[in-house]
């Protein structure tokens, strides 16, 4: 085992192959507040690259309804089980001490990888999913979380925020594109490797000989097996879009179909530079500002040691241990940041959806004052900003501002539909 630093764990951690980077890497931001679940992410991937015979119980992007749904079944409870049985207790972070390379905190848990030599497995704890489990996408949709943790069985004394009684939510899920891929390591051909221009994770379809060891440590369970060629597929990123070498794109990187299309607006995805290892300081990049600046946005289950590069806003409504466990311990300074958001953040949330074409660079022009209001005690001011997106080519691609203003139907046109 190699020994490579992990930022989101603030430490080193270990890891089969040696640290290697990309110049940039594939991320993308989902605001979990905003998703309603209408699945057309899913229905926009699937009928661009999993469309055909073999793949119909592949879902590269799949939206599943927390706390009891998972694609496939239960999968993150069962990770979460057996990092817990090769470590019992010991999913704990140190949050004292924060800095720049460590935003979080130290995670002082084994990772999947660690936890590995424990139990005896090769590179990484992990299981093969039944073909049972890889059914129902959305098993369990909208079926709150009660008082009995049983699914249906729910408070009737009403809701409140900042947390609910009675809770669920969507999660939206694609591959990682991690840093630290558990598929990447697992693969005994090398068949699967991460791109040094963008991140992006791929499987080579010549090389794989479909012996599922990426299906069995991908701890999101992204990798997938294809009966009909008898190799495994995976997420490509739509790397033709990102690299702007597809005809639609006129050259300049474009974002992924299934964020293009999100109807609730809840997804911004982008290329981060990456400078000795790291996130190299890019200020006035939307992902940097959101992930690194604000930490508005955090990796799902930082803990299995992946370095994930999908980042989430928690949901403001569900319990936060639970809250800590899936996203650690950045969830209440994000929850409070995003309630309670600053002038440059609101701006910088109006970019979400906009433009299909990658935003590298943003600029905000300061507008007036439009209302004051009182949250969470404090005085809270809103001001009508615009927020102007730059392509990879320094071109604008985007001018919004943070007060949409309203139209007013006339009478006339009243019964008009
Ligand atoms: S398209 Fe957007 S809003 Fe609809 S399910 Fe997907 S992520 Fe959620
Ligand atoms: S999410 Fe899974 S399939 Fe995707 S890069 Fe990470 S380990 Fe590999």
């Amino acid at each position: 085992m190699a020994k490579v630093y992990n930022w989101q764990l603030g430490r080193e951690m270990d890891y089969r192959l040696e640290e290697a980077h990309p110049d940039r890497q594939f991320a993308a931001v989902f605001n979990i507040n905003r998703c309603i679940a209408c699945q057309t992410c899913t229905m926009a991937c699937k009928s661009t690259w999993t469309f055909s015979r073999g793949q119909e119980y592949m879902w590269w992007n799949n939206v599943e309804s927390k706390p009891y749904g998972g694609y496939p079944h239960h999968w993150d409870v069962k990770l979460l089980e057996m990092l817990e049985k090769a470590n019992p207790g010991g999913q704990k972070w140190d949050s004292s001490q924060r800095g720049d390379r460590s935003p979080y905190g130290t995670y002082n848990g084994q990772t999947i990888f660690e936890a590995a030599a424990a139990t005896g497995d090769e590179n990484a704890i992990g299981y093969l999913p039944t073909e049972e489990e890889w059914t129902g996408p959305n098993l369990y949709e909208d079926t709150p979380k009660g008082p009995a943790g049983v699914p249906g069985v729910y408070h009737t004394d009403g809701a409140q925020l900042p947390e609910h009684n009675t809770w669920f939510f969507y999660l939206q899920r694609i591959c990682n594109h991690c840093t630290y891929p558990g598929c990447v390591s697992a693969c005994p051909r090398n068949a699967i490797y991460k791109r040094p221009e963008d991140g992006i994770v791929l499987i080579d379809q010549e090389r794989c000989r479909g012996y599922r060891k990426c299906v069995e440590q991908c701890p999101y369970k992204k990798a997938m097996y294809r009966p009909t060629t008898r190799v495994s597929e995976k997420c490509v990123g739509c790397y033709p879009r990102v690299e702007g070498s597809d005809p639609l794109t006129n050259g300049v990187p474009m974002e992924t179909r299934c964020v293009a299309t999100c109807v609730g607006k809840i997804r911004l995805q982008g290329l981060v530079k990456i400078e000795n290892g790291d996130w190299a300081e890019d200020r006035f990049n939307p992902l940097y500002y959101l992930i690194r600046q604000e930490r508005v946005a955090l990796p799902l289950y930082p803990q299995f040691g992946t370095e994930p590069n999908i980042y989430y806003i928690p949901p403001r409504w569900v319990p936060r241990p639970y809250l800590r466990q899936m996203f650690g311990p950045g969830v209440d300074d994000a929850i409070e940041r995003y309630t309670n958001p600053s002038r440059e953040l609101l701006a910088v949330l109006q970019l979400f959806r906009t433009t299909q074409t990658i935003i590298f660079r943003y600029e905000i022009e300061d507008g007036e004052l439009v209302s004051e209001t009182e949250i969470n005690g404090r005085t809270w001011q809103m001001y009508n900003d615009t927020i102007i997106g730059f392509d990879r080519d320094d071109n604008e691609v985007v001018r919004v501002s943070v007060d949409e203003g309203i139209i007013e139907r006339g009478q006339q046109y009243q019964n008009s539909i």
